[in-house]
């Protein structure tokens, strides 16, 4: 609590007493921690690439360059520079959309559009990991931003492709009806450990960090995916079974009906 003491005073008389006045200020200080705990992980998830870069840079500078092969830490210096660009772009796109209360472009969007959007875009990257993407289920009409909508579908659909195995499948699908349509992205990955599922909608929060790592994940994913969901009024939601994968679930709003085999609990 903050104490404001301001004294009681008749016209230039004495003091006869004090008002105190005890205010909340628990979310300002909540939102205070969380400001501060970002520019910690932001500031620690560009000094680790930079500081890499840094390294490999001296090295070369030093003469190593002539002993040994450069070319390894040209490659190495290459993908922590990407590894920062990513972070960047994703940094930009959380704070477009912070500052966002409204959608963009409002129209009706074919899900079955971006969903084969989304799997064409990732084609390749699913290909590269031995993973089939596959979209099932019968077109459905959503009002919301086209482009915010593909970016949703495609930070769920990529993360289906990363954290799965070889020959694994990630499937977009379709269900629903027109009154409550539903986009949910399943993989036969590894899965969440339960302990993890709340967390993982968190900035920068990820399960494996060694994983994600490797994987070229920034922790910023499915925080993206959340405030996208969010500006459509949808409800993200995840059932997850370790070593046999993830589902996450996309409801557009709607008066009463649910996507089948979904509980609504996170
Ligand atoms: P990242 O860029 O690390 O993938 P995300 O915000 O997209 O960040 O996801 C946060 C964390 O949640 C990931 O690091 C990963 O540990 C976990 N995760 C997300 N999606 C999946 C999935 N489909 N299967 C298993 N783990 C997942």
């Amino acid at each position: 609590y903050q104490l404001v003491a301001t004294p009681v005073r008749p016209e230039r008389g004495r003091v006869e007493g004090v008002v105190l006045l005890a205010l909340d200020v628990t979310e300002q200080k909540q939102a205070e921690a969380l400001r501060r705990e970002f520019t910690a992980n932001v500031s620690h998830e560009l000094k680790t690439p930079l500081t890499s870069i840094s390294g490999y840079a001296e090295m070369i500078e030093n003469g190593i360059a002539k002993q040994v092969d450069v070319v390894p830490f040209a490659a190495r210096i290459h993908s922590e520079a990407t590894r920062m660009i990513q972070l960047v772009e994703d940094l930009l796109e959380l704070s477009k959309l912070d500052e966002r209360e409204e959608l963009p472009n409002n129209r009706s969007v074919s899900l079955l559009e971006v969903a084969n959007r989304v799997a064409v875009r990732l084609g390749e990257l699913a290909d590269r990991r031995g993973i089939t993407i596959e979209v099932t289920g019968s077109d459905k009409t959503v009002q919301g931003d086209p482009t915010l909508l593909e970016e949703l579908a495609a930070n769920l659909c990529e993360n289906g492709i990363k954290y799965n195995r070889e020959g694994g499948r990630v499937t977009i699908a379709l269900s629903g009806d027109d009154a409550a349509p539903c986009l949910q992205v399943s993989d036969t990955g590894v899965g969440i450990p339960k302990e993890h599922q709340a967390r993982v909608f968190e900035r920068f929060y990820r399960v494996d960090k060694s994983r994600s790592k490797e994987t070229g994940g920034t922790g910023l994913g499915l925080s993206i995916a959340k405030h996208i969901a969010q500006l459509h009024r949808a409800a993200l939601s995840l059932t997850s079974e370790v070593g046999r994968g993830t589902t996450i679930t996309v409801q557009f709003p709607t008066e009463q009906k649910q996507c089948p085999g979904e509980d609504g609990e996170s």
